[in-house]
């Protein structure tokens, strides 16, 4: 890591445990007065969205708050209407990356700025990416446009957002923000900072996941994964992905597969994949996760790594087999998203290089 590049941006990011009660002061102080609410069903049904109304009184110009997984063409054109018609000059997105992706769609197409306000743990709060699922395609495909005008002027994190964060949806995006740091940790981009911050990243969530699983009334061990998230995020931003993630963004996009719950399934596999080329970038979150792997040899060390985040996920009671991913796909689907996937830009951003389809197509059927 002699060399490196790397673009960060200008966010104010605020984190305390009741922070949302801090919007309105920080709406005021930017000056907007006019914001469009983008949010998911779930958000209103715990009160969310009442409570962001009752803090932001008419300054709330108007909500969308039916936003979809993945993020669809079709309700981008929606929103982004309802910004014209609104006369909107901010956008806020409040939930998980599907709103967040929703609130920088909007926001590049409008050229407004964008707050933003997560109540997962996966991370999309800190970069200037976003990916559209394309439903008119056959099948639709999951394209993600880079800008750094959209990474988000403010990020409110408020650990008491993610109290009612049911446990499947905590565990699935906490492997999420894991798997951000591991990826970052050995990105082909990688730097001293995104490495700094994906090893903490990585200890914060070793320490809090479980128990947030387990408990997720706890605000202690809620605030120590959020904390752990915003490093992930943090690390994402600012370096490329690899195999990982590309391969989950195709599962997410062409097979519907949740985003948390395509991190778990693959996350162990694509760590084995990479071993031999990212042992020694893997090697310090091997010490933080606690892993006792003295004397042996760094492919068997990442083995161990791979073993105990298996062994994680299968505690979170999440599904580890492609075929218990919830959605209709066949065995034989897999050399056609095996295809897709090599042509993925992010997995051809994968440090130990893919050469072929194939190689895709047998991780994929391991974790059949
Ligand atoms: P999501 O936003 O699709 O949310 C999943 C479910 O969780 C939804 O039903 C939502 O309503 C519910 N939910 C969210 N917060 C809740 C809470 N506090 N209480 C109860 N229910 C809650 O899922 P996600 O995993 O957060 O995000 C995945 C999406 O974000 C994918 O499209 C992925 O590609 C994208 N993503 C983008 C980036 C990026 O940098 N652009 C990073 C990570 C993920």
């Amino acid at each position: 890591m002699d060399q490196f590049r790397y673009v960060s941006h200008a966010q104010e990011v605020i984190f305390a445990p009741g922070a949302l009660a801090r919007l309105r002061d920080v709406v005021n102080r930017v000056g907007w007065k006019r914001l469009l609410l983008c949010t998911s069903r779930s958000m209103k049904k715990n009160g969310n969205v009442e409570r962001v109304q009752s803090i932001l009184g008419e300054s709330l110009a108007v909500v969308f708050d039916s936003v979809r997984p993945h993020v669809q063409d079709v309700q981008v054109e929606e929103a982004f209407a309802l910004t014209r018609l609104h006369d909107a000059d901010a956008v806020i997105g409040l939930g998980g990356g599907s709103p967040l992706g929703m609130a920088k769609a909007v926001g590049l197409l409008s050229a407004l700025p964008i707050l933003a306000i997560p109540t997962t743990y996966a991370g999309s709060e800190m970069t200037a990416v976003y990916g559209v699922t394309h439903t008119q395609e056959n099948p639709p495909r999951k394209v993600t446009t880079s800008d750094p005008k959209i990474a988000p002027k403010l990020v409110i994190y408020d650990p008491e957002l993610t109290l009612d964060l049911p446990p499947e949806l905590t565990a699935s995006t906490g492997i999420n923000a894991l798997a951000h740091c591991i990826e970052a940790l050995y990105s082909v981009t990688r730097h001293p900072l995104s490495a700094a911050a994906a090893l903490r990243g990585i200890q914060h969530i070793n320490n809090a996941l479980l128990g947030c699983y387990q408990d997720g009334g706890n605000l202690e061990v809620r605030t120590e994964m959020l904390i752990g998230a915003h490093l992930a995020g943090l690390s994402l931003a600012s370096v490329s992905m690899g195999l990982h993630h590309g391969l989950c963004h195709v599962l997410g996009g062409t097979a519907n597969v949740q985003h948390g719950i395509a991190n778990s399934i693959i996350l162990p596999h694509a760590i084995r994949f990479n071993a031999d080329a990212t042992a020694p970038q893997l090697l310090p979150a091997i010490e933080v996760m606690g892993i006792s792997a003295n004397g042996s040899r760094p492919v068997t060390a990442v083995e161990l790594l791979a073993q105990k985040i298996s062994e994680l996920i299968g505690s979170m009671n999440l599904p580890q087999r492609l075929r218990d991913a919830g959605v209709d796909l066949k065995e034989s689907d897999l050399p056609r998203l095996a295809e897709i996937a090599f042509q993925n830009r992010t997995v051809q951003n994968n440090p130990k290089p893919i050469t072929e389809p194939v190689q895709i197509e047998t991780l994929l059927k391991h974790a059949w």
